[in-house]
């Protein structure tokens, strides 16, 4: 049987067969080094004419779960717990200006990550790959270790050490061998391709292994089908590697080859000012590496490993792309958790930053439709908000103990 997809390499535009390769484009890879980022991602590709013809709408789509636009034979393989499917809410306290907010923090280890974590999980179960291994700044470890917890298999996680302590804890209580790295991302990134070869895993590693897009796309159908088959104007993502925003172009862009939309939303790619080589390198012909030190770990990358890919769907689709201050991120956090009650992690509230930052400007339009991508927890990162934490001092346990501090506030 022949697959149902192919790829090609973004690069060259070699096309391979699902069976030739498993990451990189090989040609491509060999040109590499440490200090650009990598070419040759590999783009899965289907049938769409094929699948067009064969599914007729969304709404056939949506029914087999996406099946078509999946490598994979089963949707069954994803295993039990519930990745996906999260709440795309309409804030109406921002009515003029058609707030939506899509809470990815509700996935299993809350964030974002479980949507390629479980695609690659999948689809090392129906290959019978017992041990998969990532490099992560922390969630996309925890990831993979909670859903390799759930699928019986084993997980391998190189991280920076210094990524923030609720992370690792969960990379440790999903019972993952966790390897601690003194150094950054990047370090641990390149370390986990050499023991991944040495000790013969899979790797999940984000862009490497091209399923990661594949797997984030699917929060472009949630949107798509939340919005009642309606494009959205803007979608505001963070962005560290460019896997997500990526993810989301590929997702609707995949609906557009199989003729189920006509036209791809304003993608708008947020970045710290403290992390910004995506937007700082888009229109430059030479690579600069600008170092990374935002508050927002999950998005404080230096190499983006998908710059290539984003770049291109940017460009391709009129994308937009905006850096905050790390200052505004905390702000934008703050008001989001009082605003809305959704506690997101800095990198997530980046992206609600982003939003601000546009509205403030007067640059959307009344009645349109904004999505902000909310893809982490709050919880994961706490220290990062102690410089607006003021716990208030204990009071003795009597009644006038409290009238006083509530009335002298
Ligand atoms: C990984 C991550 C991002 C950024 O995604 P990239 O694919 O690296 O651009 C944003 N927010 C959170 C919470 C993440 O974990």
């Amino acid at each position: 049987m022949t697959s149902k997809y192919h790829y090609i390499c973004i690069n060259c535009n070699t096309e391979y067969q699902a069976n030739e390769v498993t990451y990189f484009c090989p040609a491509c890879e060999a040109d590499n080094n440490t200090y650009t980022p990598p070419k040759g991602v590999l783009k899965t590709v289907y049938n769409y004419s094929e699948t067009a013809r064969k599914l007729q709408n969304f709404a056939n789509l949506k029914a087999e779960n996406y099946l078509s636009l999946l490598p994979l034979q089963s949707v069954a393989s994803m295993g039990y717990l519930r990745v996906g499917n999260t709440p795309l809410y309409k804030i109406d306290a921002e009515k003029d200006f058609g707030l939506y907010l899509k809470d990815d923090s509700q996935n299993p280890s809350f964030s974002f990550k479980d949507r390629a974590s479980v695609l690659v999980s999948a689809y090392a179960k129906e290959n019978n790959i017992s041990t998969i291994v990532a490099a992560s700044t922390g969630n996309a470890g925890s990831s993979l270790a909670c859903i390799c917890a759930s699928q019986q298999q084993k997980a391998v996680i190189f991280v920076p050490a210094k990524a923030p302590l609720a992370k690792l804890t969960q990379i440790i209580m999903y019972g993952a061998r966790i390897v601690p790295v003194d150094g950054n991302y990047d370090m641990a990134f390149d370390l986990s391709i050499e023991a991944g070869r040495h000790f013969g895993w899979y790797n999940r590693n984000t862009a490497y292994n091209p399923f990661t897009i594949e797997g984030k796309k699917t929060v472009s159908f949630e949107i798509f089908d939340q919005l009642q088959q309606q494009i959205p104007d803007r979608i505001f993502v963070p962005v560290g590697d460019g896997v997500i925003i990526s993810g989301v172009y590929k997702g609707f862009e995949d609906l557009l080859k199989l003729g189920f939309i006509d036209k791809m939303p304003i993608i708008i790619a947020v970045q710290s000012e403290q992390s910004k080589n995506l937007t700082a390198n888009i229109h430059s012909e030479n690579w600069q590496t600008y170092p990374s030190n935002t508050i927002a770990d999950s998005i404080s990358v230096d190499i983006p490993r998908n710059f290539y890919m984003a770049k291109d769907f940017l460009l391709k689709y009129n994308g937009e792309i905006l850096t905050v201050s790390d200052e505004s991120i905390i702000q934008a956090s703050v008001q989001l958790s009082k605003q809305t009650g959704i506690f997101a992690e800095p990198a997530a509230a980046t992206a609600f930053a982003g939003y601000l930052n546009y509205r403030n400007q007067n640059l959307l339009k009344t009645g349109s439709k904004n999505v902000v991508m909310l893809t982490g927890s709050g919880l994961k990162d706490l220290k990062s908000l102690s410089p607006v934490i003021n716990m208030p001092k204990p009071i003795k346990a009597d009644i006038s103990s409290v009238i006083d501090y509530l009335n002298n506030r």
